[in-house]
């Protein structure tokens, strides 16, 4: 047996296939079939039938010129079936010899398909098919070749079940993993992998492995470490030139390859390789390459393999799965991120720090950085929403930049950022990367050649310290940031800091409004009077009621402090009630003192005065103690009756209705417009005490002031200067016009008694 020529491996089932039974051949049978075999030769060869006689009593088979050469024998004529069947595939050769065994004197035997390996041609399908009897014991029969009606049902039945495969999947990664393993099973090859380029920046591609799949035929550890970890060239080499679009055959025992892979692809016991590019036709027209499938096998393998001719097809489906699935994430991008800044988006954020959450190691913990630029909206309103995106995409960009490894940057919508670290990071790593945040949104902005500036609030929370989930961190690094609001801006506090202030402003503020409750129960309420005289400082106008509180230890508290806290509660309104009782019951003793006419203001808070039932309350009350409503000037400061003026004005009005005054207290803090204050129904208002401050000295605090009086005298309506404290104060207000005055200088808040005494008429 010619076994140096022999191209499988596996010898010793072959030959115990192929071994020929003994015994002499009749030579009269062998002439005729020869004459036979001669006779047809040129019409066989154009039709390419392959023809043979087979004796079956010695095994011996004689074959036509065509058969022969089909089989992959040199020559025709007779042969012992061992050397005839030389090339047939060693999987094959067991049916091959049983379909030959079969044939006996009675019976004709079946037909059989088996492949062949014929140097230079690759591996063929045969038929081999039992005809007919001639003479006695031999079976003549025919061999065609029938490679391509296999190719074309394998590749059909290979097209559907790809197509199948890349329908159900719902990655890309898991496609192509997938249709290794098909090509790997349906087509007869040991080993695929999928190799993709990576663009370095700045550099030419590299191709990496991202997939490797192999078959239970071997071990090909070795190959699949080296393969992993190596490295291809889109300029060079076997893959250089496949990428380039050209299909490669590779001989693994004689091709070589930097990184020595076919060395290790041999010594798993991997001989023949094909190479082919995966390419689709992009949007532009271009050719794009998605990447290069490989693929090995045990087997030597030629040109006439069905790989080559399923490499389009399978490249055209991988494409169109591929552009299928970049579509799918396209649009996934698109719902997770933030159109305009191209950050992840609020939804995203919370779902990704979730994940963290859960994600995080033990003993590991990571910052949730919460930031809101200050003075956007001014830049938003003076330059237009153009502007302010230009700020926005900026910041995004430079948050981008300073974002370290494993971080995920927000925008959480309008002006607030959200920076979530990675693993690992220290309170004191976190806060030094939020001070540089800070100090990138302090950098100047341009916009159409102006320089716009903004700044940035940021709080921070850690996880877990702080909170063990997405809403417990984000609640407390949006504490943090508000302290930093709160404290002026521009800076960076921790949740701790915050809520630590926080918690003890709420524990003061729960414990007082506790003890404000029992004061209140135990009458430590008291009021004092405070002048308020015409410019000159002798006549008694008009005093302001204002509330004390003495507490069981003797403690006076003033009621910036408390009345605050009590606003926080029903308690204001029960107080407010109190106070107007309280008035209610002195006023007739004022009267009853020579100050006949005397009015008396009365200050009130958003919640006792934004109730519609206030004025009849009001009346009932006043009503009771014979008091005329005129008597009652209520002072509600201008910020309160601008930010509820739909509720305010109607109450306003009805109040003025029934006889009662109002006084805009705390003038020039709020934002009125001029048009809207024109509309109060008010009988005077009261220039803040803080522009007294600058009077006469500063030129726009006196500026001021003497605008409020022209308003005042413009409007008809009185003005009352607050904080009179100085000589030089009261001479500059009566030098322009102002007919009332309050303040230190003219008289202290006083108990009643005091009052009584010091303006008591005869
Ligand atoms: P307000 O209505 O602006 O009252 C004027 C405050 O200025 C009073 O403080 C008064 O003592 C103080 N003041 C008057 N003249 C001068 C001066 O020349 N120099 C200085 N430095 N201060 C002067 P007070 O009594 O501590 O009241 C503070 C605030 O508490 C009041 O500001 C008012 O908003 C509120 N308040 C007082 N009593 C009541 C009340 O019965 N009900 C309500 N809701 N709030 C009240
Ligand atoms: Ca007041
Ligand atoms: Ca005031």
């Amino acid at each position: 047996m010619k076994t140096d020529c022999l191209p499988f491996p596996r010898e010793d089932i072959l030959a115990a296939a192929l071994a020929p039974p003994s015994g002499p051949a009749s030579g009269d049978s062998w002439r005729i079939v020869r004459e036979r075999a001669l006779r047809a030769s040129a019409v066989d060869e154009a039709a390419g039938l392959g023809r043979w006689w087979y004796e079956h009593r010695h095994g011996r088979l004689y074959l036509s010129a065509v058969a022969a050469s089909l089989l992959g024998i040199a020559a025709s004529g007779c042969h012992e079936v061992a050397d005839a069947l030389l090339n047939v595939a060693p999987q094959d050769a067991w049916r091959l010899r049983s379909t030959l065994d079969a044939i006996t004197d009675v019976h004709l035997g079946t037909a059989c398909e088996f492949r062949v390996n014929v140097t230079g041609k690759g591996t063929r399908w045969l038929k081999v098919q039992p005809v007919a009897r001639e003479g006695e014991a031999i079976v003549a029969g025919m061999v065609v070749d029938i490679t391509s009606t296999k190719h074309a049902a394998m590749r059909e039945r290979f097209s559907f079940a790809l197509t199948q495969y890349l329908i159900g999947t719902d990655t890309f990664d898991a496609a192509i993993h997938k249709i290794i393993q098909l090509v790997c099973d349906e087509l007869g090859w040991d080993w695929g992998a999928f190799w993709v380029r990576e663009e370095p920046e700045g550099r030419t591609g590299v191709l990496r492995c991202r997939h490797v799949w192999h078959a239970a035929t071997g071990d090909y550890s070795e190959l699949r470490a080296v393969t992993t970890t190596a490295s291809g060239d889109t300029c060079h080499g076997v893959l250089g030139q496949v990428w380039s679009g050209k299909a490669q055959w590779v001989d693994a025992s004689t091709d070589t390859e930097d990184g020595g892979r076919f060395a290790s692809a041999r010594r798993c016991g991997l001989q023949s390789g094909y190479f082919f590019p995966v390419t689709y036709t992009g949007g532009d027209g271009g050719l794009h390459s998605a990447g290069i499938l490989e693929f090995f096998s045990r087997e030597p393998r030629q040109r006439e393999a069905q790989l080559p001719g399923l490499a389009e097809s399978i490249s055209a489906l991988i494409a169109q799965t591929a552009q299928r699935m970049a579509q799918q994430e396209r649009m996934r991008v698109l719902a997770q991120t933030d159109e305009m800044t191209g950050l992840v988006n609020r939804a995203h954020f919370h779902y990704l720090l979730d994940r963290a959450c859960e994600q995080c190691p033990p003993c590991a913990s990571f910052g949730v950085l919460y930031i809101d630029l200050d003075q956007f909206k001014p830049i938003n309103d003076a330059f237009g929403h153009a502007a302010g995106n230009v700020v926005l995409k900026a910041f995004a960009e430079r948050l981008r930049e300073l974002a370290p490894e494993g971080a995920v940057v927000a925008r959480l919508g309008g002006d607030e950022f959200a920076m979530m670290t990675g693993y690992g990071l220290e309170p004191q790593a976190v806060e030094a990367l939020a001070q540089r945040v800070a100090a990138c949104a302090r950098e100047q902005f341009q916009y159409m050649g102006h320089e716009l500036s903004v700044s940035a609030s940021i709080g921070i929370s850690m996880y877990p310290s702080h909170g063990a989930n997405t809403a417990q961190l984000l609640h407390a690094a949006d504490a943090a940031m508000y302290a930093s609001k709160r404290n002026g801006r521009n800076r960076v506090s921790h949740y701790s800091d915050a809520q630590g202030a926080e918690q003890d402003v709420l524990a003061k503020q729960l414990i007082m409004l506790s003890e404000l409750q029992h004061g209140f129960e135990r009458g430590e309420f008291f009021l004092v009077y405070q002048p308020i005289m015409d410019a000159h400082g002798e006549a008694l106008a008009a005093v302001e009621a204002l509330i004390r509180w003495r507490k069981s230890d003797g403690t006076i508290v003033p009621p910036d402090q408390f009345i605050p806290v009590a606003e926080q509660s029903r308690l204001i309104v029960h107080l407010g009630r109190w106070v107007v009782q309280q008035v209610c019951h002195d006023l007739p003793r004022l009267h009853a003192a020579g100050m006949h006419g005397l009015k008396v203001h009365i200050n009130m808070a958003a919640p006792e005065f934004l109730d519609s039932d206030l004025p009849a309350e009001l009346m009932a009350t006043v009503r009771a103690a014979g008091i005329d409503p005129s008597s009652l000037q209520i002072e509600l400061t201008e910020n309160m009756v601008m930010s509820h003026i739909d509720t305010s004005l109607p109450i306003m009005r009805k109040l003025t209705q029934l006889g009662f005054e109002i006084s805009l207290d705390d003038f020039g803090m709020g934002y009125s417009s001029l048009s809207l204050l024109k509309t109060l129904p008010i009988a005077s208002l009261k220039i803040d005490r803080g522009f007294l401050q600058g009077v006469p000295r500063e030129r726009d605090d006196c500026a001021i002031v003497r605008t409020m009086l022209d308003l005042g005298r413009n409007m008809g309506i009185g003005v009352i200067a607050e904080g009179v404290e100085t000589d030089s104060q009261l001479g500059y207000l009566r030098q322009f016009g102002c007919t009332l005055v309050q303040g230190y200088l003219l008289g202290r808040p006083m108990p009643l008694p005091q009052l009584l005494e010091r303006y008591r008429k005869a």
